[in-house]
C-alpha cells in the first residue's frame, strides 16, 4: 500500500466519525428544542414534564435494581459476587442494568421495540448511560484503589 493510498484512506476513516457525530448534535439540539418547545406529557403518568419524556416523579418510582452481583446483575446482599459466578465464571467480565424488567419498564421497552415509539430510546439510553457511567467510576475508584494499596507496598 503506498503512503498517499494509506492517508487518504485514514483521512476518510477519520472524517466519517466526525460527520456522525455532528449529525448527532444535530438531531439531539434539534430533539431538545422540539420537546422544549412542545408541551411535553410524561410517558407514565401524563403530567408536564419540561424535556423530559419521564417526570420526576415517575423516574424516581422506577424500579431499580437492587444491589446485585456485578458480573451478572442478579441480585445478592451487598453487591457481592453470586454463587454461580463464583462457582463458574461466566464468559462477560461485567453487566450493568439499571432497571428491573417490570412493570413499567417492561412497558417502555415493549412500546419501544413493537410500537415504533423511538423517542424512548433516547430515554432508555440516558438510563442506561447514567449507570454505565456509574459502574465506570466505581471500577475506577476500585482500581485506583488497588493500585495504592499496591505502592504502599
Ligand atoms: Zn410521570
Ligand atoms: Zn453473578
Amino acid at each position: 500500500m503506498s503512503i498517499t493510498g494509506t492517508a487518504s484512506f485514514d483521512s476518510a476513516r477519520s472524517s466519517a466519525p466526525f460527520r456522525v457525530r455532528i449529525a448527532g448534535l444535530a438531531r439531539t439540539t434539534s430533539m431538545r428544542a422540539l420537546r422544549g418547545a412542545l408541551p411535553q406529557a410524561c410517558t407514565l403518568c401524563a403530567a408536564r414534564c419540561g424535556d423530559a419524556l419521564v417526570c420526576a416523579d415517575c423516574a424516581a418510582a422506577l424500579p431499580y435494581l437492587p444491589p446485585a452481583c456485578p458480573v451478572c446483575a442478579l441480585p445478592t446482599a451487598g453487591a457481592q459476587l453470586c454463587g454461580a459466578c463464583v462457582a463458574k465464571t461466566p464468559p462477560f467480565a461485567a453487566t450493568v442494568a439499571p432497571l428491573v424488567y417490570a412493570f413499567p419498564v417492561d412497558r417502555l421497552m415493549q412500546d419501544l421495540k413493537y410500537r415504533g415509539r423511538l423517542a424512548l430510546a433516547d430515554w432508555a439510553a440516558a438510563v442506561l448511560a447514567a449507570a454505565t457511567l456509574d459502574f465506570t467510576r466505581a471500577v475506577n475508584g476500585f482500581v485506583h484503589d488497588r493500585i495504592a494499596f499496591i505502592r504502599n507496598c
